[in-house]
């Protein structure tokens, strides 16, 4: 939705939840046209193209809105940091706190689903810009993040992943699998097809800021004992200017 972004529906085939409507009214739309009833609104943070439609969606169904403890959000029903006691559609969800992109971004994690919706923390092959947070805050945040099972599926925020990638064969020219993701996102993205989710295993081998440790990215930026914050915040200079 939007120019780039994503809104995320689970639903158990009467029920649904959405992640991040930027807007209501494809949310409103989709939910009519498969006859879903809204029980849930999850908002990751605070920025209307992740959160535009949730007051609109919780007066049309009546459900509550999940999402940052900020006063930004006003109508956020159940404000969460780390949470892990909830479940939603009979599934088990943790919520974390994970600051950086905000301070109050949370991003919401369904184990037994192996699903993590990542809003503009994690991105497919990135993540989010740091504006409010420290890069140590939002390194830490990527951290926690990615210390789910590998084979949990990402759903972040937005369709940044083929400029992501291209990012990452500047920092990491020889790492194949960052060229071969690249070239299957090309190949989706030539079809207008999402390239997200992907997994944490393809993150922690492709994403250049989850790869602080790589001798070879280390290298190329000149920055071989370094730590792994400064060369974290190094790539996201070095991003924010790509
Ligand atoms: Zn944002
Ligand atoms: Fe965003």
């Amino acid at each position: 939705m939007l120019a780039d972004n994503y809104a995320w529906i689970l639903h158990n085939g009467v029920d649904a939840a959405v992640v991040d409507p930027g807007d209501a009214e494809p949310v409103l739309r989709f939910l009519e046209r498969v006859k879903l009833r809204l029980s849930h609104v999850f908002i990751t943070h605070h920025h209307a193209d992740h959160c535009a439609g949730a007051v609109e969606l919780k007066r049309a169904f009546g459900c509550p809105v999940i999402g940052p403890d900020d006063v930004r959000v006003p109508y956020v029903d159940h404000a969460v940091r780390d949470y892990g006691g909830f479940s939603v559609l009979s599934e088990s969800l943790q919520v974390m706190a994970t600051p950086g992109h905000t301070m109050t971004h949370v991003i919401f994690h369904f184990p037994n689903l192996r699903a993590i919706f990542t809003g503009d923390t994690l991105f497919c092959g990135g993540c989010g810009r740091i504006l409010e947070g420290t890069p140590a805050v939002m390194l830490q945040s990527l951290i926690k993040c990615i210390g789910v099972e590998d084979i949990t599926s990402v759903y972040c925020g937005h369709e940044y992943t083929e400029e992501n990638l291209l990012f990452a064969t500047t920092v990491e020219p020889d790492n194949k699998d960052v060229w071969q993701r690249l070239a299957d996102v090309k190949y989706l993205q030539r079809r207008n097809l999402p390239t997200v989710p992907s997994t944490i295993a393809v993150e922690r081998a492709t994403n250049p800021f989850l790869r602080t440790g790589s001798p070879e990215l280390r290298k190329k930026l000149g920055m071989q004992s370094a730590t792994g914050v400064d060369v974290f915040a190094e790539l996201r200079k070095r991003k924010d200017r790509f």
